[in-house]
């Protein structure tokens, strides 16, 4: 059975019209026997996620690569639709590197007001919004559902700690790398797997942009042809570039496929929000 991954927010910091923050939803089964883990929470996520027919409710968990803010800057609006949209006590686990506990903590302290207001409001409502957060750094993470969850330390310093998520079903895997250069933690995730989701950012351009502000974030991001070549290392069948920076223009992206084909030889997907990418066991693995 294939692992579905949906680019439900392939946009950056960078506010663009056509391309929501950050997330990345991996689903598998269908209807009530679904799971569907969202990896980060960016800009706008519950509406690509309402544009996919996921709901917050649907959710099995949320994990978070790292805690650099547009890669959650939707986390609040997760918790709290799950909340209200929920009629009995379904807690929403969040997954993250450590300092995600103090995170939540203060969103939840941010929302005070609100979970006050509807708890007075909804005689049913009767707990505040419920979440198990679960800190992760390195190797597996149990979640009760069907799908074999790890995580490796990824290198996006000076952000720190960072990690990537990998997700095992049926055969395949799917490893979802977050912000990262190139380094041992993503390589090893990747060994074996199917297919690579990287955030990129076309270092090419960038560079000749005069703003100090720009350049500093050359050094802890990949370029397509740096996230190629680790995938072309764990000899995957797919990748999957996401985190566009610059904006590519709805539609566009051969440019940066281009890159990536320089130094990977298999199959390269790049897309607008909402792009579906099907990652299926490959029998000449022996997987
Ligand atoms: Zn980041
Ligand atoms: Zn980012």
């Amino acid at each position: 059975m294939s692992l579905q991954v949906i680019l439900l927010g392939t946009g950056s910091p960078m506010p663009d019209p056509n391309r929501a923050g950050p997330a990345t939803l991996i689903s598998v089964g269908a209807d009530g026997d679904a799971e569907h883990y969202l990896v980060d929470a960016g800009r706008g996520v519950l509406m690509r996620m309402a544009a996919a027919g996921v709901g917050a409710p649907d959710l099995t968990a949320v994990l978070l690569t790292h805690l650099h803010s547009d890669h959650f800057t939707d986390l609040g609006d997760v918790i709290t639709t799950r909340w209200i949209m929920t009629f009995e006590r379904t807690p929403l686990t969040i997954v993250g590197p450590v300092g995600t506990r103090e995170v939540v903590e203060h969103l939840l302290a941010a929302l005070g007001p609100d979970i006050g207001y509807r708890m007075t409001h909804h005689a049913d409502l009767d707990h505040s919004p419920p979440v198990d957060v679960v800190e992760v750094s390195d190797g597996p993470i149990d979640l009760a559902g069907t799908v074999d969850i790890s995580c490796a330390p990824t290198d996006h310093r000076p952000v720190e700690p960072s990690v990537g998520f990998r997700f095992d079903h049926g055969g395949a895997a799917v490893v979802v790398a977050g912000d990262t250069v190139p380094c041992a933690g993503l390589d090893k995730l990747c060994e074996g797997a199917n297919a690579l989701v990287h955030t990129v950012i076309r270092k090419d351009i960038i560079t000749n942009i005069a703003l100090q502000r720009m350049q500093d974030t050359l050094d802890y991001h990949s370029s397509p042809e740096e996230a190629g070549a680790t995938a072309q290392r764990a000899d995957l069948d797919t990748l999957i570039l996401t985190h566009y920076v610059p904006p590519v223009p709805p539609g566009g992206g051969d440019d940066w496929r281009d890159l990536a084909a320089s130094v990977f030889a298999g199959r390269i997907e790049i897309g607008d929000d909402l792009h579906r990418v099907d990652v299926d066991p490959d029998p000449g693995k022996g997987t």
